[in-house]
């Protein structure tokens, strides 16, 4: 089987070994990763049914990897396999499974802006102090509740948690929960935690159920089990409790979640779970050179809480580790950018090859000016959503709203977006009404002549009419065809296109790109279904990632060193090596919060094959003050025989030239010629939206200095019209035209190519 030829003895132990628990923690770049898309393959050789297997990962784009790595292997029949996040495998379950605890098969999944939404409203209407109740910490420990499996019933009968909420000035976080959960509930929504929460409550309720899983699910395999949660873990263990073939892989050292509840217990607990483990030791780090294993195992060292481990590199000495002092961040992502110019000149890379690491997010600014700066192509990663664009949620919104009616964050959001004439007083009398009776939103809404008055009352009816025969469409058409009409109808599209703002011109074209992805997505082949909801119900799961449209472009990465986790790169570049940065400020308190961010250093340095780069800057603008910084204690720990610096990073005073003579390099005067300048991208994408009017023939502008209002007009590019007023003086005049097509226009008479008809 010339296919298992790629792993070592070990390796391969682990992945024929396919029947009984399986365990194997290891440390970094081991080929963990590797055993898992191995033993799936070599699963499917063995005639295993790719539908009985599941594959856990960290990421939706891990997940595609593998899946294309093994389709090299076995072919088409890759496709079957369900492999994906937890979050996403499980929604995919509870879309089929829903109804059984009482939420709609089309239920909404809540993101974090609408949980957040949701949760400021309920402090509002339960006269809280949001700075005493902060949402993200209300958030937090809703969250953490749930992880944990403790639901609002139990959280309220919980004297412990109460006690502590009392104790921290919140004694009303109990009822908050409660609130949360019914209105999500109500709303036939889930949020992210509730993903794994109802999974958990599902398969413990529905024992037929948990049987059906069970024996679908003949092998499963977890990646990055270090960072999976209680809910997780029991999600886990219960469906593999009849066949126990699971197989989980991970590290302790890179165990970096547990700010969000991961539990590193989960690994230990797994020997106890499962008594006749075979466990496997993975040794050999293939992935970077013995400096950069070397240099990762001393950091490691540091941490008191580990498990035993040996890893080492048979791999090239390598390059040392290059330290970098800058005084600013902005001069530290020059010595950035700059080197990674030589780099690639000396080494001839691609951009590719090249990774910047940072551990918060606002540090990509002053990165990306600087590769701005020298041309240098790039692309952020885990950056705002293009699902998270204002204009994006708002369309989905609609799209939401027509699927579940009773969606309440996407009726509040839309329900006078476009402006139609439903002010703040009628949203509260819709929202008091549906409190009082115990109603839905949606069931005010629908019926509103009973609940509304007059003109209030005409509105709401006329918007619930109008999502109505929304969903008459979106029961019959395609995807594409429902979400072209909903944006025409609802009026978004004519609203973005009336703003010829700059921002409004890319909004305008962000929701084309939106309706182009549904167009890709009516035209797919591999999809039974392909109507709207099917498009939408993955959305919200949906990261900027995962919306990669040009996976193989030459572009340097800039990613936090949490998404950068399971990837690797040629070079690596971590910035920010601070003091109270990395570490983090908030890490300072405990012993285990500074092992935490320890193995997040750890992390980082594992993701560089060849060559790693570190640096700090003596001053740095925060929460826009100017402070000086000093270097990370982790530089210090890195035992210095794998440093390569020409300066004593204890001294804050620069070397005498004011620069690092390594870092700013003669060459530069020779950039000119060494590299042209990478053109800028062009994404050609045609547009679907209405076409352009196209004049009559003939068409020549008319003298409109006897412009009347109530003249029927015909517009070069905006069509027919009539005009409803002219306001100011001569040369000035602007008149306001309703055109037939684009509704209503402000137009400057004496530019605007109009004829009269
Ligand atoms: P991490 O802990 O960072 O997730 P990992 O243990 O999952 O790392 P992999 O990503 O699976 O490690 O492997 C690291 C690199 O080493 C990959 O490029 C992989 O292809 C390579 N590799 C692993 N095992 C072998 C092998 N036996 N022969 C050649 N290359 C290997
Ligand atoms: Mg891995």
């Amino acid at each position: 089987m010339d296919y298992l030829a790629g792993l070592n003895p070990s390796q391969r132990a682990a992945v024929e070994q396919t029947e009984g628990p399986v365990m194997i923690v290891a440390g970094a770049g081991s080929g963990k990763t590797r055993v898992i898309t191995y033993r799936v393959a070599h699963l499917i050789q063995k005639r295993v049914d790719p539908f009985n297997i599941l594959v856990l990962t960290f990421t939706n784009k891990a997940a595609k990897e593998m899946r294309e790595r093994i389709m090299s292997v076995v072919g088409s029949e890759a496709k079957n396999i369900w492999m994906g996040t937890f979050h996403s495998i499980f929604a995919r379950i509870l879309r089929v499974e829903a109804e059984l605890i009482g939420y709609p098969k089309n239920f909404t999944i809540y993101d974090t802006d609408d949980t957040k939404s949701l949760l400021r409203a309920i402090l509002k209407e339960m006269n809280l102090d949001d700075k005493l109740y902060n949402v993200n910490h209300v958030y937090g420990r809703i969250s953490s509740a749930k992880n944990n499996l403790i639901s609002p019933q139990e959280y309220n009968k919980n004297e412990a948690l109460l006690a502590e909420d009392r104790e921290n000035g919140r004694p009303q976080m109990g009822q908050v929960y409660m609130t949360y959960a019914q209105r999500c509930y109500r709303a036939g929504a889930m949020d992210f935690d509730d993903l794994l929460f109802k999974t958990n409550v599902l398969l413990n309720k529905f024992p037929e159920t948990l049987y059906k899983y069970q024996h679908q699910f003949k092998y499963l395999m977890v990646d990055e089990y270090q960072d999976t949660n209680f809910s997780q873990y029991l999600i886990v263990k219960r469906l593999a409790a009849v066949n126990e073939n699971i197989c989980v892989v991970g590290d302790d050292a890179q165990s970096i979640y547990a700010f969000r509840g991961a539990n590193i217990q989960n690994i230990l607990n797994f020997q106890k779970d499962y008594p006749d483990v075979k466990v496997f030791k993975l040794e050999q780090n293939y992935r970077s050179t013995k400096t950069i294993v070397n240099a990762a195992n001393s950091i490691i060292a540091n941490n008191k809480n580990q498990l035993e481990k040996n890893v080492f590199s048979e791999n090239e000495d390598g390059d040392k580790i290059k330290v970098a002092r800058a005084f600013s961040d902005n001069e530290e992502g020059k010595i950035v950018a700059e080197a990674i110019l030589q780099e690639k000149a000396l080494k001839s890379l691609n951009y590719k090859a090249f990774a910047i690491l940072y551990r918060t997010n606002a540090q990509s600014r002053a990165m990306e000016e600087s590769l701005r700066k020298l041309n240098i192509p790039y692309k952020l990663y885990g950056g705002t959503s293009f699902y998270q664009r204002k204009e994006i949620k708002d369309l989905i919104a609609y799209f939401r709203l027509t699927y579940n009616p009773n969606d309440e964050e996407a009726l509040k959001r839309v329900i006078n977006y476009p402006r139609r004439g439903i002010g703040d007083t009628t949203i509260e009398k819709i929202i008091v009404a549906a409190d009082r009776n115990q109603y839905r939103l949606w069931d005010i809404v629908a019926n509103a002549q009973m609940f509304l008055d007059g003109r209030s009352a005409t509105s709401v009816s006329n918007f619930a009419t109008m999502i109505q025969s929304f969903q008459a469409v979106g029961n019959n058409s395609s995807a594409f065809d429902t979400a072209m009409h909903i944006a025409q109808h609802s009026g978004i599209l004519k609203d973005l296109y009336e703003d010829k703002s700059v921002e409004g011109l890319a909004r305008y074209e962000n929701i084309q790109e939106l309706l182009n992805g549904i167009k890709e997505f009516s035209e797919r082949e591999d999809i039974e279904q392909k109507t709207l909801d099917v498009f939408l119900q993955d959305v919200a799961l949906l990261t900027n990632d995962d919306n990669d449209k040009d996976p193989n472009a030459d572009t340097v990465s800039l990613m936090t060193i949490h998404s950068s986790k399971g990837l690797e790169f040629p070079v690596v570049f971590i910035v920010g090596l601070e003091e109270n940065l990395f570490p983090s400020q908030l890490s300072l308190n405990s012993r285990s919060e500074l092992e935490e961010e320890r193995r997040l250093f750890y992390v980082a340095v594992t993701r560089a094959e060849k060559k790693l780069h570190l640096s700090y800057a003596t001053s740095r603008y925060r929460w826009g003050t100017l402070n000086n910084c000093e270097p990370s204690r982790f530089i210090d720990e890195l035992n210095p025989s794998f440093l390569d610096l020409d300066f004593n990073p204890r001294s804050s005073a620069p070397s005498s030239d004011g620069a690092f003579k390594s870092d700013r390099i003669a060459w530069q005067t020779k950039e000119k010629d060494t590299f042209s300048k990478p053109k800028p991208k062009v994404v050609k994408t045609t547009s679907i939206l209405p076409k352009a009017h196209v004049p009559t023939p003939g068409f020549a502008p008319s003298d409109t200095s006897n412009l009347q209002v109530g003249m029927e007009v015909e517009h070069e590019r905006f069509g027919f019209g009539k005009v409803v007023n002219l306001e100011g003086n001569k040369p000035d005049i602007k008149a306001t035209i309703f055109f037939k097509e684009l509704g209503q226009k402000q137009l400057l008479l004496k530019f605007a190519k109009l004829r009269i008809v």
